[in-house]
């Protein structure tokens, strides 16, 4: 087994120890396959773990997905419900007397609802801040498969200097470099954001029957999984020759993204990392036209904590990793934006994204 899961149990018991939790209850999303090496299914059928300090966890799974459980009683047990039994029932009786609750955050709320029913007089809370707390710093094996997805989404970024945009659609280019990332050694990609002309004014622009022009700047943020972990970046081109204002902008926003970086030290607080992109963005006059956060962590999943936003001052600490992304975003004109996965380090800020940032002209 790659990763030390009875540490992570150990770790996670400690810290429910320390916040007064006496069950987590983990279903659907990333937190038990971090905690366990097994993903829920994300359907209607119940697939929970009952995690207790005094007892090894145990993992409440629909019988017909039991199979897909690796064998690890070692770490915990397995308790398969059957298709006519009441799966709700078994997990009441594994929470036990435990009246302080924490259930994480992507439950469905037709389980936690059902749990609530019958379980009167405990407290609810979420997991959220145990879980976030363990799993953003991360364990030097995951900074390797961070290091090694970005690399290949760096050689999709390089390949695209060399792209024919023009002619094709958003949606093309889009499955196009959904395609590149797999060639280039991603198990999947995420749905690729490609944005042209007016359409990269809308950050999270869905890839549509627009016809890339001449002339067009085109924002591109792709990404995907490769061993669990996820890559994330953006990079701009423009077909033929950009307009003046795009020029000026966009040395704005590299100068922006640049600052940024260098300032994501171990020890600096989130919100100044975000503080520092905005303050050459709105010291150039484009304040009004950077709409989003600096950059969210990212790891199991696209974006998980921390978050690199105003309002949070939790200190960067080594083995964090996150975005750092500012963007422009003039409405009906076009959009910039330049995203690099950064890893907190004793050395300062490593970038896991390296291909070229400035934009790139292409046919
Ligand atoms: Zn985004
Ligand atoms: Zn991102
Ligand atoms: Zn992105």
């Amino acid at each position: 087994m790659v990763f030390d899961y009875a540490a992570r149990i150990a770790r996670v018991t400690a810290a429910m120890g320390r916040s007064g939790v006496d069950t987590l209850l983990l279903s659907v999303g990333s937190d038990m396959p971090w905690l366990l090496g097994y993903e829920a299914m994300d359907l209607e059928r119940v697939t929970m773990a009952v995690v207790r300090p005094d007892s090894r966890p145990t993992l409440v799974v629909p019988r017909l997905e039991a199979p897909r459980v690796d064998d690890r009683g070692e770490i915990f047990d397995v308790v398969a419900w059957d298709e006519l039994e009441d799966p709700i029932g078994i997990i009441v009786d594994l929470v036990g007397a435990g009246s302080a609750l924490a259930v994480g955050d992507r439950t469905w709320s037709m389980f936690t609802l059902a749990l609530q029913a019958r379980l009167g007089g405990r407290t609810w809370e979420s997991a959220g801040p145990i879980m976030a707390e363990m799993r953003m710093v991360k364990e030097a094996e995951e900074l390797d498969r961070l290091r090694a997805v970005g690399a290949s989404a760096d050689r999709v970024a390089e390949r695209l200097a060399g792209y024919l945009f023009g002619g094709k659609t958003e949606r093309r280019v889009a499955a196009d470099i959904a395609a590149m990332l797999v060639e280039e050694g991603h198990d999947s990609a995420w749905d690729v954001i490609v944005a042209s002309g007016p359409n990269g004014a809308s950050p999270h622009h869905e890839p549509g029957d627009r016809v890339i022009q001449i002339g067009d700047p085109v924002v591109c943020d792709f990404g995907g999984t490769m061993d669990g972990y996820i890559s994330d970046t953006t990079r701009n081109f423009v077909v033929g020759e950009p307009a003046a204002e795009y020029v000026a902008m966009f040395a704005v926003l590299r100068e922006a993204q640049e600052a940024g970086v260098r300032a994501a030290t171990v020890g600096t607080p989130c919100q100044d990392v975000d503080r520092t992109t905005r303050k050459v963005i709105q010291d150039a006059g484009y304040g009004e036209y950077f709409v989003h956060r600096t950059g969210h962590g990212i790891g199991l999943e696209v974006h998980e904590s921390p978050y690199i936003v105003e309002g949070n001052e939790l200190p960067l600490a080594a083995g964090m990793v996150f975005s750092v992304e500012p963007g422009i975003y003039v409405p009906g004109q076009f959009g910039m934006r330049i995203e690099d996965i950064v890893i907190a380090t004793d050395a300062g800020p490593e970038r896991c994204n390296n291909s070229p940032h400035e934009f790139v002209s292409v046919r």
